[in-house]
């Protein structure tokens, strides 16, 4: 029988019902003939309100125990998943990360998957039973629970169908699939129909959270294909797959954003080799991520550097930073809050030129200042007002019809 690993996220099973619905659907292709391992997330909500229940109590809860009450949120889904199942007459079995033998290094909240040991996986599919699996947690080989990043059970469903060399991989959410972005942002966006992994790596990673950027990482180093499609109809998805050469003719495939950025700004920096390593290794040892960076010119014997982060680690970057700043003999620490990412994404770039130009021409004529570029291969990226975001965005989704099929 072929194996099908399902996935379905926090609204797809945010009430009963919908949990029923989702039971409904597994019974279904269950009964048309596969063995079937279904991923789910916490109900929606669940995994914020437990974050929010541990800031109630502690300061600063410890990333240990942080993962222990995170992982309880997959761990109703899976119980009531498999009990509507059951109820319609099917026959399924819930399985922690762990047993399901998702095995992690031991970084407490953003564990990575080590290895995928499904043995209690195959048992049971060779049972006739549905599987019904934790998403988003797994376990150190010492025993320790772990979760893998908001967002990852996205990858426990990819890493479960590498494992088990899954036929289909199949991720259901609340959209029918990978938009030309966000259909929350830009109304008129429309469904993409295959896009190949760099894309989707580059949009999910700048913002499209649509899929976790590390699942679809993983998806690419294994080469597991994936759709994904709606929970709520029976639409065909956007499938991720390799890169074909017919994906290379559209120049942009899509358009993310990501808001909620800072930008800062050392000024004076002396102009001098070191000085820059400075800043950012007391950045990356405070676990800082940095984003766009750019260094102006220098005059007069100094310069001035600014990068983007994430703007809830203005506090870790200011600590990180004021005395290196001293110490180099640097002037101050500008920071700037109320800043965007908005990045342009497509294979087609690596062949076409003129993308930078049309998209900086469309934000110019609309009114919108641009702060930073960053480019990549497969991507242009800029930083602006975050007031503007939302315009920009279907501005930027004009200029490349990218409404149009
Ligand atoms: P789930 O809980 O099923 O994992 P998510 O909330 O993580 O669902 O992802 C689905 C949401 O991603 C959509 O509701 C949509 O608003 C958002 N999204 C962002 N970018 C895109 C895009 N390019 N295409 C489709 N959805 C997108
Ligand atoms: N429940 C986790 C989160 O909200 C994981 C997931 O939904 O994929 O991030
Ligand atoms: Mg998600």
């Amino acid at each position: 029988m072929p194996i099908v690993v399902q996935k379905y996220g926090g609204t797809s099973v945010g009430t009963p019902e919908r949990i029923q619905n989702v039971a409904r659907r597994v019974l279904e292709t269950h009964n048309a003939g596969s063995s079937l391992v279904v991923v789910v997330s916490a109900m929606s909500g669940v995994t914020d309100s437990l974050i929010k229940l541990a800031r109630q109590v502690s300061g600063r809860p410890t990333d240990r125990e942080l993962d222990v009450l995170l992982a309880t949120g997959e761990q109703t889904t899976i119980a009531l998943t498999a009990m509507a199942i059951n109820a319609m007459g099917g026959k399924a079995i819930s399985l922690t990360g762990a047993q399901a033998g998702i095995i992690t290094d031991g970084i407490h909240t953003k564990a990575k998957i080590a290895n995928v040991s499904p043995r209690q996986i195959r048992k049971h599919l060779s049972d006739g039973c549905i599987c019904i699996v934790a998403g988003f947690q797994g376990q150190t080989l010492q025993g320790q629970i772990t979760t893998l990043g908001r967002g990852g059970s996205d990858l426990t469903a990819i890493a479960i169908a590498a494992g088990l060399k899954a036929q289909n991989c199949e991720i259901y959410t609340d959209v029918d699939g990978v938009y030309t972005c966000d259909p929350r942002i830009v109304p008129n966006a429309r469904k993409i129909e295959v896009i190949a992994y760099d894309e989707m790596l580059e949009m999910a990673s700048s913002g499209s959270k649509v899929m976790q950027s590390r699942s679809v990482e993983f998806a690419k180093k294994f080469k597991v294909p994936f759709e994904v499609r709606s929970s709520f109809n029976t639409n065909r998805g956007t499938i991720v797959k390799e890169e074909t050469p017919g994906l290379e003719n559209v120049v942009v495939r899509g358009v993310s954003i990501e808001r909620g950025q800072a930008k800062v700004t050392i000024t004076n920096v002396p102009d001098k080799p070191g000085a820059a390593s400075r800043i950012f290794t007391a950045l990356a040892e405070a676990g800082v991520i940095i984003d766009v960076i750019v260094q102006n010119i220098s005059t007069s014997g100094s310069t001035d550097i600014s990068f983007t982060m994430n703007r809830d680690e203005l506090e870790k970057m200011g600590q990180a930073l004021d005395s290196v700043v001293k110490e180099i003999g640097a002037g101050k620490i500008v920071k700037q809050d109320g800043i965007a990412k908005l990045s342009v994404v497509g294979i087609g770039m690596r062949s076409h030129s003129g993308v930078a130009a049309r998209l900086f021409e469309a934000l110019g004529k609309g009114g919108v200042n641009i702060q930073m570029i960053s480019t990549s291969e497969i991507k242009i990226a800029v930083i602006i007002e975050e007031a503007k975001i939302v315009e920009a965005a279907n501005l930027a989704h004009e200029a490349f019809n990218l409404s149009q099929a």
